[in-house]
């Protein structure tokens, strides 16, 4: 049998189209290919001399005779899959295919040198490989979504062998002309190159670097637009393994916003505008990515009390045990149950800044009066507690004891980029720049100038 490619997965998706999606193939799926095994080819190949030396031998008196073989080919080996099942061990699912004891106890040894036996997951592919009827030869199993490993039988044991899926990257360039929202808009570019479900993770991904430039939520107009240049990691089925931007543009109600990622040494990846100057700001845009249900007012009709007051924070509409994240870092100064708040978590910042997060079902472990939060860092949990008439979050953003109006306020960016990376930076955007321009930026209806057609 042919070693080291029984899968095909060097010839997936390797076309001229790059990473064109073409039908979702999966590794079990593939039909397994053999080698017609050599016996076979020569049996044929002598054949068809003695058939050849036959039909010269009407024209011309034979001058010799040449003998032929016959050598009967063993039958070609057979692979069947079967697959983990809940509840089910990798052991159990050997010993169904007619493993002794020892095979079993043997096999299960050697995949322990790779990945712990029992942490492999319902789902997990298994192709037995062996002569019809016979005890299977060949053992290959998914160790994780990029390697597989195949087990031979040898005299003496199990022989193993990894193989790595091997990835391939590609550059996806991708247009949007906005009709109503970020999630409704007409794809231009390399459409036919984006996996299902792909797109709508990058209007998150999108959302959240320019979430404190735009304000999705209210600011996006019809017309509005956008173009990426993205880098993705491609596994041989059309699955991403990574994925980043390298740069994106946002027309937003006639202005153009960009975005060229830039990691400092030893930093995070953080996105720049093309000056330099950072999207960032020093504070989350939201504490949990959901609607406002409720913004931030002096005089508004409270629908458990009946009465118009203040609503002095914003309200989020987010489904019970949703994650509520620090928006900053900072020190926590009160966690626990505070009157019509409910369950509560307060936060100081530095500059006077007090974030508070109200109605929780749950608050985090160690968060406590005193304790240290990371921005990004989940505090709690979406809940009703307090004078809440459902699930959702209360935030508010407190500067020296004034309660302030998060969405009109202009909130502290982050520091812009340090004079010593700016060089870097500069060529890192310029490619981007470049790679951008493989895709236009759609132009809107209005903007539109067309030849005039009558008719
Ligand atoms: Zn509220």
């Amino acid at each position: 049998m042919e070693e080291g490619e029984p899968l095909r997965f060097n010839e997936a998706k390797s076309g001229p189209n790059g990473g064109k999606r073409g039908p979702r193939v999966s590794w079990n799926e593939q039909p397994v290919r053999f080698v017609v095994p050599v016996v076979v080819v020569s049996a044929l190949v002598l054949s068809g001399l003695g058939l050849w030396s036959m039909l010269r031998s009407r024209t011309a008196p034979a001058e010799q005779s040449v003998r032929r073989v016959f050598v009967p080919a063993p039958p070609p080996p057979e692979s069947v899959y079967d697959t983990l099942r809940t509840g089910e061990t990798l052991a159990e699912v050997l010993d169904a295919h007619g493993f002794s004891p020892q095979d079993v106890h043997g096999l299960i040894d050697v995949v322990r040198d790779y990945k712990n036996p029992r942490s492999f997951r319902p789902g997990v592919v298994v192709r037995l490989t062996g002569p019809p009827g016979g005890r299977a030869e060949q053992v290959l199993l998914q160790l994780n979504e990029d390697s597989l490993l195949t087990l031979d039988a040898h005299a003496d044991g199990w022989a193993s062998d990894v193989a790595t899926v091997p990835i391939q990257v590609d550059t996806l360039l991708l247009g949007g002309l906005i009709e109503s929202s970020l999630w409704y808009a007409e794809l231009s570019g390399q459409v036919d190159r984006l996996g299902e479900g792909e797109f709508q993770e990058y209007v998150f991904d999108l959302a959240d670097v320019f979430a404190w430039k735009v304000d999705f939520t209210r600011d996006i107009r019809q017309g509005d637009a956008f173009r990426v240049a993205i880098e993705r990691e491609l596994r041989p089925d059309g699955t991403v393994r990574t994925r980043r931007f390298l740069a994106i543009e946002l027309r937003n109600r006639g202005r153009v916003l960009s975005a060229i990622p830039y990691t400092r040494p030893g930093g995070r990846r953080d996105y720049f505008d093309v000056e330099g100057e950072a999207l960032r700001g020093v504070f989350l845009r939201y504490p949990v990515p959901y609607r406002i249900t409720s913004g931030f007012s002096n005089r508004r009709y409270h629908p458990v009390i009946r009465q118009y007051r203040a609503h002095r924070g914003t309200d989020y509409g987010a489904p019970h045990g949703t994650s509520v994240k620090a928006t900053a870092s900072g020190t926590v100064t009160r966690a626990g149950t505070w009157g019509n708040y409910g369950r509560m978590v307060a936060i100081r910042h530095t500059r006077g800044i007090e974030t508070r997060y109200a109605h929780l079902s749950s608050i985090a472990a160690g968060i406590r009066a005193g304790a240290r939060v990371d921005q990004g860092q989940v505090i709690g949990r979406v809940g009703s507690t307090g004078l809440a008439t459902g699930p959702h979050l209360h935030y508010e953003f407190l500067q020296n004891g004034a309660h302030r109006n998060i969405s009109t306020m202009n909130l502290p960016s982050a520091p812009a980029l340090e004079e010593q990376y700016m060089s870097e930076f500069l060529v890192n955007r310029d490619m981007a720049l470049d790679a951008l321009s493989g895709v236009a930026l759609p132009a809107a209806a209005s903007d539109f100038v067309g030849p005039v057609v009558a008719d």
